[in-house]
C-alpha cells in the first residue's frame, strides 16, 4: 500500500499534494464539472472494477451534454482507471473520475470550450450509509425539497451542478433525524434519493420510477433490474406516488457508493414489519453474490484491474 495518495490528473499518476486547480476554475463558479462513482470489489477472480465500462459511457455522455470535450479517450480513461488501483494496491476501493472546466475565464460562456482538467481520485469507502445498515435498513423522508424539474437541468446526466440539489436534500433529512431523503419530481411522483435510485415492492411485484421521472439512470439500478428479472421477479418501470412508499411491502435502495440498501422506514411509517423482506434480500444475495461467484457473471459487468 503506497503512503500517499496517487491520483490520476491530466493524464500521470500524481501525488495527491501535486495535483492543483486554479481559484478561476469554471467549475468552482457554476458546477461545471462531470463525474462518476466506480467500486471496485475484491472478488473471487481478484480485484475487479464493476461496470466500470458503463460508468464511463455516462461519463462521456454527461460530459457531451454541457459540451465538454474530453481530453483523453474512453479506453485511456479506463486505462487510467485500473492504473490508479493498482498504484495505491487497492483489492477495493471506489473511483471518482471527473472532468471539469478549469480556468476559462470568468463569464458563464467559457472563454475557450477547450480548457478541461481531468481526474481520477481514489478513495477506500465501506458502506456509505452507516454501519450495519445493509441488514438492518434505514429511517428517510420524503424531503421537501423536489428534483430539479424536466428541462431544467438534466438529471440524467452526472454533473457536479446537480448536486446542490442532493445536497439540500440529504441535509434536511439529517436535521430530520433521517439518514436520507427521498425527493419528488415537480409533477409530485417519487423521483430518487440524493445519491441513490428507489425501488418499491408491492405483493411481489417491484416497481421503479422510470429513467424519465427526473431520475439519475443508476448502473447499480439497472444491475438490480436485471438480477430480478433473472430471479424471477415481475419488475415494472413506472411512477410511483408517495403514499406508494408508505404502503409498500418493502423499499430498497440503489446505488454505487449504498449497493443495495433496505429502507425501513419512511417518514417515521414502518415498511412491512420493519425488517429487511425476502425480495430485497434475495436481490441483495445476487448482487454480493457476483463479488464472490455465487452469481454467474453472465453480463461482463466484472472487469479485472490487472497487474503492473
Ligand atoms: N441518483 C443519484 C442522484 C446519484 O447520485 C446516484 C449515484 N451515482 C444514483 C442515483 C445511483 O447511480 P449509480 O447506481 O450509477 O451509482
Amino acid at each position: 500500500m503506497s503512503d500517499t495518495l496517487k491520483v490520476w490528473f491530466n493524464g500521470a499518476l500524481r501525488d495527491l499534494e501535486e495535483c492543483n486547480v486554479s481559484i478561476r476554475s469554471h467549475a468552482l463558479h457554476y458546477g461545471s464539472s462531470v463525474f462518476e462513482g466506480v467500486r471496485v470489489y475484491r472478488t473471487h477472480r481478484g480485484p475487479c472494477a464493476f461496470r466500470l465500462n458503463d460508468h464511463l459511457k455516462r461519463f462521456f455522455w454527461s460530459a457531451s451534454i454541457y459540451r465538454i470535450p474530453m481530453k483523453y479517450s474512453f479506453e485511456a480513461i479506463h486505462e487510467a482507471c485500473m492504473a490508479t488501483v493498482r498504484a495505491n494496491g487497492y483489492e477495493s476501493a471506489y473511483l471518482r473520475p471527473v472532468a471539469f472546466r478549469g480556468d476559462c475565464g470568468l463569464g458563464v460562456m467559457p472563454g475557450d470550450m477547450n480548457v478541461v482538467e481531468t481526474a481520477i481520485i481514489p478513495a477506500e469507502w465501506g458502506t456509505y450509509l452507516g454501519e450495519g445498515v445493509l441488514e438492518r435498513g434505514v429511517e428517510v423522508c420524503v424531503s421537501s425539497w423536489q428534483r430539479v424539474a424536466p428541462n431544467t437541468i438534466p438529471a440524467g446526466a452526472k454533473a457536479g451542478g446537480n448536486y446542490l440539489s442532493s445536497f439540500l436534500i440529504v441535509t434536511e433529512a439529517k436535521d430530520r433525524g433521517f439518514t436520507e431523503g427521498i425527493a419528488l419530481g415537480a409533477d409530485g411522483l417519487v423521483s430518487e434519493g440524493s445519491g441513490e435510485n428507489v425501488f418499491v415492492i408491492n405483493d411481489g411485484r417491484i416497481l421503479t420510477p422510470p429513467v424519465s421521472a427526473s431520475i439519475l439512470g443508476g448502473i447499480t439500478r439497472d444491475t438490480a433490474i436485471k438480477l430480478a428479472r433473472k430471479l424471477g421477479y415481475e419488475l415494472v418501470e413506472q411512477s410511483i406516488s408517495r403514499e406508494q412508499l408508505y404502503a409498500a411491502d418493502e423499499i430498497f435502495f440503489t446505488g454505487t457508493a449504498v449497493e443495495i440498501t433496505p429502507v425501513r422506514k419512511v417518514d417515521h411509517l414502518l415498511i412491512g414489519d420493519g425488517t429487511r423482506g425476502p425480495v430485497t434480500t434475495a436481490v441483495q444475495d445476487a448482487f454480493f453474490g457476483l463479488f464472490d461467484g455465487r452469481t454467474e457473471d453472465e453480463w461482463g459487468w466484472l472487469e479485472p484491474v490487472g497487474s503492473n
